[in-house]
């Protein structure tokens, strides 16, 4: 699909069917969405531009790339999104975070927002929006929507599984946007949970059920 890259390395789709697994521990949850939110982050931050830098080996003086531009923002949709941005920071720990707290109203579904609070400058920079699970999309397109209203040109969304209505809904919405997923899922059930899935991500990963 176009916009829409799917990680398949082996090392993510190991990692993503101990998330779907129903008996994996909170503990084991939590630390296997940091890891993968790792190895996402490194897929995600492919492309990134460099610049030569002129640096001093122990041997002798030479130019060698660096990442170009304002440090990144890394986005993470409240709560389940926290982990994720964990897991992403231990690969680009001078990134800036931006919090957006969103939560799906349970009976129409829609996003409703709580907290937003960005960098100051955060329309300078690439903002990565994160969060686990890519349903209806309404929550990622609320998140997108308001980035943009304070500015944001160049944003990514990143989840760890997402369903087809989903991504079809954020693309339509904001075709600008890019989309990294380990897995799609065809369907939603009638609460807006994806199928097969794995559950409510947040609910895992913090034990509140
Ligand atoms: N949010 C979740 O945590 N899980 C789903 O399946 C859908 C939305």
């Amino acid at each position: 699909m176009d916009g829409l890259t799917i990680v398949r390395h082996p090392l993510v789709q190991h990692k993503l069917t101990i998330l779907r697994d129903r008996n994996s521990s909170v503990q084991l949850f939590r630390t296997v969405v940091r890891e993968i939110a790792t190895l996402l982050c490194y897929e995600v931050t492919r492309d990134l531009p460099t610049e030569l830098v002129r640096i001093e080996t122990p041997i002798a003086a030479t130019e060698a790339p660096a990442i170009a531009g304002k440090k990144l923002v890394i986005a993470p949709i409240l709560r389940a999104g926290l982990t994720m941005a964990e897991g992403m920071l231990e690969l680009v720990p001078a990134a800036r975070v931006a919090h957006i707290g969103l939560y799906r109203d349970p009976i129409t579904l829609e996003a409703v927002e709580y907290y937003f609070k960005t960098p100051e400058d955060v329309a300078e920079r690439l903002v990565i929006i994160v969060d686990p699970m890519l349903a209806t999309g309404h929550t990622a397109i609320a998140a997108i929507d308001r980035l943009k209203e304070v500015g944001v040109a160049d944003m990514r969304f990143v989840c760890l599984l997402a369903a087809r209505p989903g991504i079809e809904a954020v693309r339509a919405a904001h075709p600008d946007v890019q989309l990294w997923t380990a897995a799609v899922d065809d369907e939603l059930n009638d609460h807006g949970y994806i199928i097969p899935g794995l559950g409510d991500a947040g609910d895992r990963t913090y034990g509140t059920q």
